[in-house]
Protein backbone atom coordinates (compact mmCIF):
# COMPACT_ATOMS: atom_id res chain seq x y z
CA UNK A 1 0.00 0.00 0.00
CA UNK A 2 2.68 2.59 1.01
CA UNK A 3 4.55 1.33 -1.93
CA UNK A 4 1.74 2.33 -4.24
CA UNK A 5 1.21 5.81 -2.60
CA UNK A 6 4.72 6.57 -2.80
CA UNK A 7 4.35 5.56 -6.90
CA UNK A 8 1.09 7.77 -7.46
CA UNK A 9 3.71 10.32 -5.39
CA UNK A 10 6.09 10.05 -8.10
CA UNK A 11 3.62 9.61 -11.09
CA UNK A 12 2.33 13.12 -9.71
CA UNK A 13 5.89 14.83 -9.29
CA UNK A 14 6.76 13.61 -12.65
CA UNK A 15 3.33 14.86 -14.16
CA UNK A 16 3.56 18.46 -12.35
CA UNK A 17 7.26 18.69 -14.16
CA UNK A 18 6.11 18.11 -17.37
CA UNK A 19 3.40 20.04 -17.32
CA UNK A 20 6.08 22.90 -15.87
CA UNK A 21 7.93 22.35 -19.15
CA UNK A 22 5.04 22.01 -21.05
CA UNK A 23 4.15 25.72 -20.01
CA UNK A 24 7.80 26.91 -20.22
CA UNK A 25 8.03 25.56 -23.58
CA UNK A 26 4.81 27.42 -24.89
CA UNK A 27 5.71 30.13 -23.26
CA UNK A 28 8.60 30.74 -25.00
CA UNK A 29 7.47 29.73 -28.39
CA UNK A 30 4.66 32.55 -27.99
CA UNK A 31 7.70 34.60 -27.29
CA UNK A 32 9.48 33.95 -29.74
CA UNK A 33 6.45 34.47 -32.38
CA UNK A 34 5.84 37.79 -30.70
CA UNK A 35 9.21 38.90 -31.57
CA UNK A 36 8.90 37.25 -35.15
CA UNK A 37 5.55 40.03 -34.91
CA UNK A 38 7.29 42.46 -33.94
CA UNK A 39 10.57 42.64 -35.26
CA UNK A 40 12.51 44.29 -32.40
CA UNK A 41 16.15 43.84 -32.77
CA UNK A 42 17.22 41.78 -29.66
CA UNK A 43 18.85 45.43 -28.19
CA UNK A 44 15.43 47.53 -28.90
CA UNK A 45 14.80 49.57 -25.73
CA UNK A 46 17.32 48.88 -23.67
CA UNK A 47 17.83 52.36 -23.32
CA UNK A 48 15.57 54.37 -21.79
CA UNK A 49 17.52 57.19 -20.10
CA UNK A 50 16.28 60.47 -21.57
CA UNK A 51 17.76 64.15 -21.32
CA UNK A 52 14.10 66.11 -20.82
CA UNK A 53 10.67 65.13 -19.34
CA UNK A 54 7.16 64.90 -20.94
CA UNK A 55 6.22 64.04 -17.41
CA UNK A 56 7.23 66.87 -15.79
CA UNK A 57 5.00 69.75 -17.20
CA UNK A 58 5.82 72.43 -15.01
CA UNK A 59 4.21 75.87 -15.89
CA UNK A 60 5.34 79.51 -14.26
CA UNK A 61 3.20 80.58 -11.67
CA UNK A 62 0.86 83.88 -12.69
CA UNK A 63 0.71 83.13 -16.53
CA UNK A 64 -2.26 84.73 -18.29
CA UNK A 65 -3.89 82.19 -20.22
CA UNK A 66 -7.91 81.55 -21.45
CA UNK A 67 -9.21 79.17 -18.82
CA UNK A 68 -9.47 75.66 -20.25
CA UNK A 69 -12.88 74.05 -20.37
CA UNK A 70 -13.51 70.43 -19.86
CA UNK A 71 -16.93 70.04 -21.13
CA UNK A 72 -16.79 73.02 -24.09
CA UNK A 73 -14.18 72.43 -27.16
CA UNK A 74 -13.89 70.94 -30.49
CA UNK A 75 -16.36 68.52 -31.21
CA UNK A 76 -15.54 68.04 -35.08
CA UNK A 77 -12.89 65.97 -34.28
CA UNK A 78 -11.61 63.31 -31.77
CA UNK A 79 -8.51 64.62 -29.76
CA UNK A 80 -7.72 61.36 -28.49
CA UNK A 81 -6.83 57.68 -29.28
CA UNK A 82 -8.32 54.79 -27.61
CA UNK A 83 -5.37 54.57 -26.06
CA UNK A 84 -5.07 57.95 -24.53
CA UNK A 85 -2.73 59.80 -26.52
CA UNK A 86 -3.67 63.45 -27.70
CA UNK A 87 -4.35 64.01 -31.28
CA UNK A 88 -3.45 67.67 -32.04
CA UNK A 89 -5.38 69.67 -33.33
CA UNK A 90 -5.63 73.55 -33.63
CA UNK A 91 -7.75 74.50 -30.71
CA UNK A 92 -7.32 71.52 -28.72
CA UNK A 93 -4.04 73.50 -26.79
CA UNK A 94 -3.05 77.02 -25.84
CA UNK A 95 0.00 77.69 -27.71
CA UNK A 96 1.39 80.02 -24.85
CA UNK A 97 1.16 77.96 -22.20
CA UNK A 98 2.99 75.00 -24.29
CA UNK A 99 5.79 77.15 -24.75
CA UNK A 100 5.80 78.78 -21.03
CA UNK A 101 6.27 74.66 -19.91
CA UNK A 102 8.98 73.68 -22.67
CA UNK A 103 11.01 76.79 -23.37
CA UNK A 104 12.52 76.37 -19.88
CA UNK A 105 13.49 73.12 -20.75
CA UNK A 106 15.99 74.25 -23.26
CA UNK A 107 14.88 71.40 -25.19
CA UNK A 108 17.26 70.68 -28.37
CA UNK A 109 15.26 69.12 -31.77
CA UNK A 110 16.51 67.78 -34.05
CA UNK A 111 15.51 67.82 -37.90
CA UNK A 112 16.21 65.49 -40.73
CA UNK A 113 15.17 66.52 -44.56
CA UNK A 114 16.43 64.40 -47.85
CA UNK A 115 17.31 66.85 -50.70
CA UNK A 116 18.61 63.64 -53.52
CA UNK A 117 19.18 64.25 -57.25
CA UNK A 118 16.60 67.13 -58.79
CA UNK A 119 15.06 67.05 -55.00
CA UNK A 120 17.68 69.74 -54.02
CA UNK A 121 15.55 72.47 -55.74
CA UNK A 122 12.99 72.09 -52.65
CA UNK A 123 15.63 72.62 -50.05
CA UNK A 124 15.76 76.53 -50.33
CA UNK A 125 12.02 76.94 -49.64
CA UNK A 126 11.43 74.81 -47.16
CA UNK A 127 14.63 75.74 -45.18
CA UNK A 128 13.38 79.43 -45.44
CA UNK A 129 9.36 78.55 -44.42
CA UNK A 130 10.77 75.77 -41.27
CA UNK A 131 12.90 79.42 -39.99
CA UNK A 132 9.31 81.23 -40.14
CA UNK A 133 7.30 78.60 -38.13
CA UNK A 134 8.96 75.42 -37.31
CA UNK A 135 9.67 75.68 -33.05
CA UNK A 136 10.51 79.35 -33.46
CA UNK A 137 13.05 80.51 -30.08
CA UNK A 138 14.34 76.69 -30.02
CA UNK A 139 16.87 75.25 -30.75
CA UNK A 140 16.84 73.21 -33.90
CA UNK A 141 19.28 71.68 -35.93
CA UNK A 142 18.91 70.66 -39.68
CA UNK A 143 20.58 67.83 -40.71
CA UNK A 144 20.58 67.78 -44.72
CA UNK A 145 21.45 64.68 -46.43
CA UNK A 146 22.30 65.56 -49.93
CA UNK A 147 24.36 64.06 -52.72
CA UNK A 148 24.99 67.74 -53.85
CA UNK A 149 26.68 69.51 -50.79
CA UNK A 150 27.75 72.45 -52.95
CA UNK A 151 24.27 73.51 -53.58
CA UNK A 152 22.75 73.57 -50.45
CA UNK A 153 21.63 77.11 -50.37
CA UNK A 154 22.68 80.00 -47.67
CA UNK A 155 19.75 80.44 -45.19
CA UNK A 156 19.92 82.65 -42.97
CA UNK A 157 18.91 81.27 -39.43
CA UNK A 158 18.11 82.55 -36.35
CA UNK A 159 20.20 81.85 -32.76
CA UNK A 160 20.22 78.28 -31.30
CA UNK A 161 19.58 77.21 -34.51
CA UNK A 162 21.88 75.10 -37.26
CA UNK A 163 22.23 73.37 -39.84
CA UNK A 164 24.73 70.75 -40.93
CA UNK A 165 24.92 68.91 -44.24
CA UNK A 166 25.97 64.97 -44.81
CA UNK A 167 27.17 63.58 -47.77
CA UNK A 168 24.60 60.39 -49.02
CA UNK A 169 25.05 58.46 -52.39
CA UNK A 170 22.84 58.97 -54.97
CA UNK A 171 20.66 56.16 -56.79
CA UNK A 172 18.94 55.32 -59.60
CA UNK A 173 15.38 54.43 -58.10
CA UNK A 174 13.29 56.82 -55.90
CA UNK A 175 12.32 53.99 -54.17
CA UNK A 176 15.57 53.74 -52.35
CA UNK A 177 16.12 57.18 -51.26
CA UNK A 178 13.44 56.88 -49.49
CA UNK A 179 13.07 53.90 -47.87
CA UNK A 180 17.07 54.39 -46.85
CA UNK A 181 16.25 57.16 -44.95
CA UNK A 182 15.65 55.24 -42.07
CA UNK A 183 19.06 53.40 -42.11
CA UNK A 184 20.88 56.73 -42.57
CA UNK A 185 18.58 58.56 -39.78
CA UNK A 186 19.53 55.42 -37.42
CA UNK A 187 23.27 56.27 -38.02
CA UNK A 188 22.67 59.91 -37.08
CA UNK A 189 21.07 59.36 -33.84
CA UNK A 190 23.78 56.43 -33.05
CA UNK A 191 26.16 60.07 -33.77
CA UNK A 192 24.54 62.67 -32.05
CA UNK A 193 22.43 60.61 -29.20
CA UNK A 194 23.21 62.77 -26.58
CA UNK A 195 23.12 66.16 -28.18
CA UNK A 196 19.32 66.51 -28.70
CA UNK A 197 15.75 65.73 -27.27
CA UNK A 198 13.82 64.97 -29.85
CA UNK A 199 13.97 64.62 -33.77
CA UNK A 200 11.45 65.00 -36.67
CA UNK A 201 11.74 63.46 -40.25
CA UNK A 202 10.52 65.42 -43.22
CA UNK A 203 10.40 65.03 -46.22
CA UNK A 204 12.14 68.19 -48.77
CA UNK A 205 9.12 68.87 -51.02
CA UNK A 206 6.79 70.44 -48.66
CA UNK A 207 6.24 74.40 -47.06
CA UNK A 208 5.71 75.29 -43.74
CA UNK A 209 2.41 77.87 -43.78
CA UNK A 210 1.74 77.97 -40.18
CA UNK A 211 3.18 77.54 -36.42
CA UNK A 212 4.83 73.46 -35.59
CA UNK A 213 5.82 74.05 -32.40
CA UNK A 214 6.82 72.22 -29.09
CA UNK A 215 2.60 70.89 -28.95
CA UNK A 216 4.14 68.14 -31.67
CA UNK A 217 6.78 67.12 -28.65
CA UNK A 218 6.30 63.51 -27.10
CA UNK A 219 8.28 59.72 -27.48
CA UNK A 220 6.54 58.53 -29.90
CA UNK A 221 5.01 61.02 -32.88
CA UNK A 222 3.24 60.01 -35.79
CA UNK A 223 1.54 61.99 -38.30
CA UNK A 224 -2.37 61.28 -39.50
CA UNK A 225 -2.15 61.08 -43.77
CA UNK A 226 -4.14 63.53 -45.27
CA UNK A 227 -5.50 60.79 -47.72
CA UNK A 228 -6.69 58.43 -45.58
CA UNK A 229 -8.06 60.19 -42.13
CA UNK A 230 -11.35 59.40 -42.73
CA UNK A 231 -11.41 55.70 -44.74
CA UNK A 232 -12.00 52.56 -42.63
CA UNK A 233 -9.62 49.53 -42.39
CA UNK A 234 -10.23 48.18 -45.38
CA UNK A 235 -9.25 51.40 -47.86
CA UNK A 236 -6.02 52.17 -45.80
CA UNK A 237 -3.00 51.09 -48.02
CA UNK A 238 -1.20 49.42 -45.87
CA UNK A 239 1.16 46.29 -47.29
CA UNK A 240 -1.53 42.97 -47.58
CA UNK A 241 1.19 40.59 -48.64
CA UNK A 242 1.97 37.87 -45.48
CA UNK A 243 5.24 37.38 -47.01
CA UNK A 244 6.21 40.84 -46.19
CA UNK A 245 7.81 41.85 -43.00
CA UNK A 246 5.47 45.00 -43.14
CA UNK A 247 2.08 42.88 -43.49
CA UNK A 248 -0.73 44.29 -41.99
CA UNK A 249 -4.14 41.92 -41.81
CA UNK A 250 -7.81 43.33 -42.75
CA UNK A 251 -8.55 43.54 -39.51
CA UNK A 252 -5.47 45.85 -38.08
CA UNK A 253 -4.65 49.08 -37.95
CA UNK A 254 -5.98 52.43 -36.03
CA UNK A 255 -4.43 54.80 -38.77
CA UNK A 256 -2.60 55.43 -41.37
CA UNK A 257 0.31 57.33 -41.07
CA UNK A 258 2.48 59.39 -42.98
CA UNK A 259 6.08 58.36 -43.86
CA UNK A 260 6.61 62.36 -45.09
CA UNK A 261 6.85 63.08 -41.27
CA UNK A 262 7.23 61.49 -38.03
CA UNK A 263 9.17 62.34 -35.11
CA UNK A 264 9.59 61.72 -30.76
CA UNK A 265 12.75 61.46 -28.84
CA UNK A 266 16.06 60.36 -29.89
CA UNK A 267 15.91 56.69 -28.17
CA UNK A 268 12.28 55.65 -29.50
CA UNK A 269 13.24 57.08 -33.24
CA UNK A 270 15.86 55.26 -33.24
CA UNK A 271 14.33 52.51 -32.25
CA UNK A 272 11.78 52.65 -34.93
CA UNK A 273 14.27 53.55 -37.71
CA UNK A 274 16.39 50.64 -36.92
CA UNK A 275 13.23 48.24 -37.04
CA UNK A 276 11.93 49.23 -39.92
CA UNK A 277 15.14 49.48 -42.02
CA UNK A 278 15.71 45.45 -40.74
CA UNK A 279 12.72 44.59 -41.90
CA UNK A 280 12.97 46.50 -45.15
CA UNK A 281 16.42 44.65 -45.80
CA UNK A 282 15.01 41.18 -45.18
CA UNK A 283 12.39 41.96 -47.52
CA UNK A 284 14.29 42.78 -49.97
CA UNK A 285 16.49 39.63 -49.80
CA UNK A 286 13.38 37.50 -49.93
CA UNK A 287 12.99 39.62 -53.00
CA UNK A 288 9.68 41.77 -51.87
CA UNK A 289 9.29 45.42 -51.36
CA UNK A 290 6.09 46.65 -49.71
CA UNK A 291 3.70 48.33 -51.07
CA UNK A 292 5.14 52.42 -49.90
CA UNK A 293 8.31 50.82 -49.06
CA UNK A 294 9.47 52.75 -45.12
CA UNK A 295 5.77 54.60 -45.24
CA UNK A 296 4.38 50.59 -44.91
CA UNK A 297 7.01 49.29 -42.51
CA UNK A 298 6.54 52.70 -40.39
CA UNK A 299 2.80 51.58 -40.17
CA UNK A 300 3.81 48.41 -39.22
CA UNK A 301 5.69 49.48 -36.23
CA UNK A 302 3.13 52.21 -35.26
CA UNK A 303 0.77 49.64 -35.18
CA UNK A 304 2.17 47.39 -32.66
CA UNK A 305 4.35 50.25 -31.19
CA UNK A 306 1.40 52.76 -30.37
CA UNK A 307 2.40 56.54 -31.11
CA UNK A 308 2.64 58.64 -27.73
CA UNK A 309 1.20 61.78 -30.00
CA UNK A 310 -0.74 61.95 -33.08
CA UNK A 311 -0.59 64.39 -35.35
CA UNK A 312 -3.80 66.01 -36.91
CA UNK A 313 -3.32 66.07 -41.16
CA UNK A 314 -2.75 69.96 -40.35
CA UNK A 315 1.12 68.86 -40.23
CA UNK A 316 1.27 67.09 -43.48
CA UNK A 317 -1.60 68.60 -45.81
CA UNK A 318 -1.33 68.37 -49.40
CA UNK A 319 -1.72 71.24 -51.83
CA UNK A 320 -3.68 69.53 -54.19
CA UNK A 321 -6.56 68.56 -51.93
CA UNK A 322 -9.19 70.18 -50.97
CA UNK A 323 -8.94 72.13 -47.52
CA UNK A 324 -11.85 69.91 -45.46
CA UNK A 325 -14.05 72.05 -42.51
CA UNK A 326 -11.97 70.55 -39.41
CA UNK A 327 -8.66 71.81 -40.88
CA UNK A 328 -8.56 74.91 -39.75
CA UNK A 329 -4.64 75.17 -40.09
CA UNK A 330 -2.24 74.07 -42.25
CA UNK A 331 1.02 74.31 -40.85
CA UNK A 332 3.23 72.19 -43.49
CA UNK A 333 1.93 70.87 -46.70
CA UNK A 334 3.40 69.05 -49.84
CA UNK A 335 3.70 70.92 -53.21
CA UNK A 336 2.11 69.43 -56.05
CA UNK A 337 5.11 68.17 -58.32
CA UNK A 338 5.51 66.79 -61.73
CA UNK A 339 6.84 63.01 -60.67
CA UNK A 340 8.07 62.23 -64.44
CA UNK A 341 9.99 65.68 -63.79
CA UNK A 342 11.62 64.93 -60.82
CA UNK A 343 12.46 61.23 -59.70
CA UNK A 344 15.15 59.62 -61.21
CA UNK A 345 12.59 56.69 -62.61
CA UNK A 346 9.27 56.42 -62.89
N1 LIG B 1 13.84 61.98 -52.07
C1 LIG B 1 14.95 62.61 -52.63
N2 LIG B 1 15.28 62.36 -53.92
C2 LIG B 1 14.53 61.53 -54.73
C3 LIG B 1 13.41 60.92 -54.17
C4 LIG B 1 13.07 61.18 -52.84
O1 LIG B 1 15.64 63.37 -51.94
O2 LIG B 1 14.89 61.37 -55.90
C5 LIG B 1 13.51 62.24 -50.65
C6 LIG B 1 12.91 63.64 -50.46
O3 LIG B 1 13.22 64.10 -49.16
C7 LIG B 1 11.41 63.33 -50.55
C8 LIG B 1 11.32 62.00 -49.84
O4 LIG B 1 12.53 61.31 -50.21
O5 LIG B 1 10.63 64.35 -49.95
C9 LIG B 1 10.10 61.14 -50.19
O6 LIG B 1 9.88 61.08 -51.57
P1 LIG B 1 8.64 61.83 -52.24
O7 LIG B 1 8.47 63.16 -51.61
O8 LIG B 1 8.83 61.80 -53.74
O9 LIG B 1 7.43 60.87 -51.85
P2 LIG B 1 5.89 61.30 -51.81
O10 LIG B 1 5.75 62.37 -50.77
O11 LIG B 1 5.54 61.81 -53.17
O12 LIG B 1 5.20 60.03 -51.43
MN1 LIG C 1 6.96 64.03 -50.35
Amino acid sequence: MERLTRRAAAASLLLTLLLGMLYYITQSIRVESLEEVTKIPADGRSDTHSRVSDVRLTSPDHLQYKQPSVVHGRTDVVSVTPWLAPVVWEGTFNPVLIDSIYKPQNVSVAVTVFAVGKYIMFLKSFLETMEQYFFVGFNVHVYVFTDQPKDVPEVRVAAGRQLTVRLVPSSKRWQEISARRMELIQVLIEETLHHHDYIFCLDVDALFHGRWGAESLGGLVAVLHPGYYKDGRSRLPFERRPQSRAYMAPEDGDFYYCGGAFGGSLQEVHLLTKTCRYNFEADAREGIEAAWQEESHLNRYMWIHKPSKVLSPEYLWQDFARRNPEIRIIRFSGIVKNYADIRPNV
